[in-house]
């Protein structure tokens, strides 16, 4: 049995204060993604726990739902590394991807080559993918979220 909260801690850890850009992105975008209400919300990946409320949806899905706005620390792991999701394969290799299920909110998606990444945040979220990958709960959990990022880049004809 995984123990959650002591891998949420090494992955908070892992990430630190990283994000892709070394400057606020959401001056980009007027914090687009952080535009929350009571309906809508980030998924929390299994095991993982918020402060933030959540609510469970009728498929066991559990979203924070923020309103907007959050203390920075207390933000859940798909905010963290949003707008990026570490993908698998049906080996359970991992691969850090653009999140095209968030690209009609993040102007970064679909710019990655205009745009200069902080190496660090890739190199980070990659270690982190694979240590949800080796719980089999986060593994089931990443692969359902790579087939539905592939069927949105599909059908934004990518
Ligand atoms: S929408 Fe994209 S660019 Fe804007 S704050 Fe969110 S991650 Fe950054
Ligand atoms: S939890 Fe925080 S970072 Fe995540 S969408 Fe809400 S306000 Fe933005």
């Amino acid at each position: 049995m995984t123990d959650y909260a002591k891998m949420y801690a090494k992955i908070g850890r892992i990430m630190g204060t990283l994000t892709p850009l070394r400057a606020d992105c959401g001056r980009l975008c007027d914090h687009s993604c952080c535009k929350g209400d009571e309906n809508t919300g980030m998924r929390l990946f299994p095991g993982e726990e918020s402060t933030l409320p959540v609510r469970e949806l009728d498929n066991g899905v559990r979203l924070v739902v923020c309103g907007g706005s959050c203390n920075r620390e207390d933000r859940p792991l798909a905010c963290r590394i949003f707008p990026f999701f570490p993908t698998v394969d049906s080996r359970g290799r991992v691969y850090i991807e653009e999140d095209a299920r968030g690209k009609r909110v993040c102007p970064m998606i679909g710019n990655s080559d205009k745009i200069i990444y902080d190496k660090r945040f890739f190199r980070a979220l990659r270690r982190v993918g694979k240590i949800l990958a080796k719980d089999p709960a986060c593994l089931e959990f990443m692969t359902e979220a790579t087939q539905e990022i592939d069927t949105y880049r599909a059908l934004l004809g990518e």
